[in-house]
């Protein structure tokens, strides 16, 4: 047989990606997440030729991934196709390839589907499930960072009850009833108050034959206190807002392993569960061809000021794959949707200023404050100075969020699920469309 060469494994696709002619530059903008969408959205006006790359044809709102993992939402309400964002906009083309690698020798991106090149480059590509290198964990856990994610817990979260439903062992239904979230931070306190909710208002009436105590929720989080990005205040209210609603908490505890039906955890405690779902961690994501040098901290693209790449001419990068490090903001921003969303709006004023030959103005993150909910009727905010929690940042944090998501029938979709939900303490997507299967996981989550 013959031996296989690096070459022979490494197969580039040579066809060019079609694109109309334009007498315009090319800005080629990987990731249509929050970032990449605010700077086409600011630049459609330009004399460019804007080309959006994205492995999917929608845009995801993550930040209601729980509720849809949870059977509160259905995953259509909550990710909109960007050919019907981009309808009309003229010199906005989208196409729906991964781009695998960059070759800034020759300004190209290639992708799955074929290469093109460009005049300047965006990296919006975001970020995945941070494992931390744990093997088991990646294997058997379930992480939230996908809309197949949430689809895949809900399902899981549906067959295991109805498992439990079925099996005749004691032990087996315990861990078919027990559900750990691994990580405190926003995302996990609003999954473990979302099934606590289940557990409370659904167990009982969709499930007769098991009492509501069976169900065990468990939220581990690995230093002294839940949402340690946000005020003390903020974090003390949401830890009696998650124990009123039944939710073990664990707290300066880590998960250190799991096989699929038994959590440990660093103390050497263990929980049977056969579902995890993995919160603790993110880690940016970007195509092959950056320079190592220019990759810090939680696998993110070091930019300077003005977004750009250290040691490129025309590459930028911006929200969650990439960091601004200053004097005053040593670790680089947070990665959430704020940042994102600003520096795709700064990047735009930046492009055109550069083609307008004028100067161009650093970055600065405003921060416009923190929210998180935990269950239905209770938030907690920190807006500056205003540091409270209870109905009304729950009202704020409703209306922000119904706000931010985009398309009129997505929020109307959301908006009529919530009020159902708010008077009938009911969640209506509660149906396994497509089983939960654990070799598809394998394939997919890395670590
Ligand atoms: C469960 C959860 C809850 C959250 N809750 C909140 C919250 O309440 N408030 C808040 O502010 N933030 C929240 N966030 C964080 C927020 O969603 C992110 O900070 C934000 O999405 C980052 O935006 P982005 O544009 O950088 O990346 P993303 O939104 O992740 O978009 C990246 C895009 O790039 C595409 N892509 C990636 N790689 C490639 C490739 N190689 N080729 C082609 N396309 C590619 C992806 O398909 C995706 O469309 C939450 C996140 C999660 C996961």
């Amino acid at each position: 047989m013959r031996k296989k060469t690096k070459i022979d494994a490494f197969c580039r696709i040579t066809e060019a990606i079609c694109l109309p002619k334009s007498e315009f530059p090319r800005i080629v903008i990987i990731g249509g997440g929050f970032a990449g969408l605010a700077l086409v959205e600011n630049l459609k006006k330009e004399d460019l030729q804007i080309v959006l790359i994205d492995r999917n044809n929608f845009h995801q709102f993550q930040p209601l991934y729980y509720q849809v993992a949870t059977s509160a939402l259905e995953p259509d309400s909550i990710v909109f196709p960007f050919r019907k964002q981009l309808r009309g906009y003229k010199n906005v083309i989208f196409r729906l390839a991964e781009v695998q690698e960059v070759q800034s020798s020759d300004n190209t991106v290639y992708t799955d589907n074929g290469f093109l090149t460009y005049d300047f480059l965006v990296l919006a590509t975001g970020s995945e499930t941070n494992f931390f290198g744990m093997e088991r964990i990646a294997e058997h856990g379930l992480g939230l960072k996908d809309i197949r994610d949430s689809l895949d817990i809900r399902h899981k979260m549906l067959q295991n009850l109805e498992q439990a439903a079925i099996t005749c062992n004691d032990e087996e239904r315990d861990a078919l009833t027990n559900f750990v979230v691994v990580g405190g931070g926003p995302a996990g306190v609003e999954t473990a108050g979302a099934l606590a909710e289940f557990r409370n208002y659904i167990l009982p009436k969709d499930y007769p034959e098991y009492p509501a105590f069976l169900m065990n929720i468990y939220l581990v989080e690995a230093s002294g206190r839940v949402l340690s990005s946000m005020s003390k205040n903020a974090s003390a209210m949401t830890l009696k807002y998650l124990k009123n609603l039944n939710v073990e908490v664990l707290l300066n505890e880590t998960v250190v392993d799991y096989d699929g039906n038994v959590v440990l955890t660093k103390g050497g405690e263990k929980y049977f569960a056969k579902t995890l779902i993995w919160t603790a961690g993110v880690k940016g994501q970007f195509p092959d061809g950056i320079g190592k040098k220019n990759v810090v901290k939680g696998n993110r693209i070091k930019t300077n000021a003005f977004l750009k790449v250290e040691g490129y001419e025309n590459v930028f990068a911006i929200g969650d794959v990439a960091t601004v490090i200053s004097e005053t903001s040593p670790e680089g921003h947070p990665q959430v949707a704020q940042p994102a969303i600003q520096q795709g709006v700064h990047l735009s004023a930046i492009i055109r200023n550069l083609l307008h030959g004028k100067p161009i103005k650093p970055f600065k993150y405003k921060d416009k404050g923190s929210l998180a909910t935990i269950g239905k009727r209770k938030a907690v905010a920190d807006l500056g100075r205003f540091k409270f929690g209870g109905y009304f940042a729950w009202m704020i944090w409703s209306f922000v969020h119904l706000i931010s998501i985009i398309g009129f029938r997505n929020k109307l979709l959301v908006g009529i699920n919530w009020l159902i939900s708010y008077f009938s303490f009911d969640k209506g997507s509660r149906i396994i469309i497509r089983p939960f299967k654990k070799e598809r996981l394998n394939t997919k989550n890395k670590i």
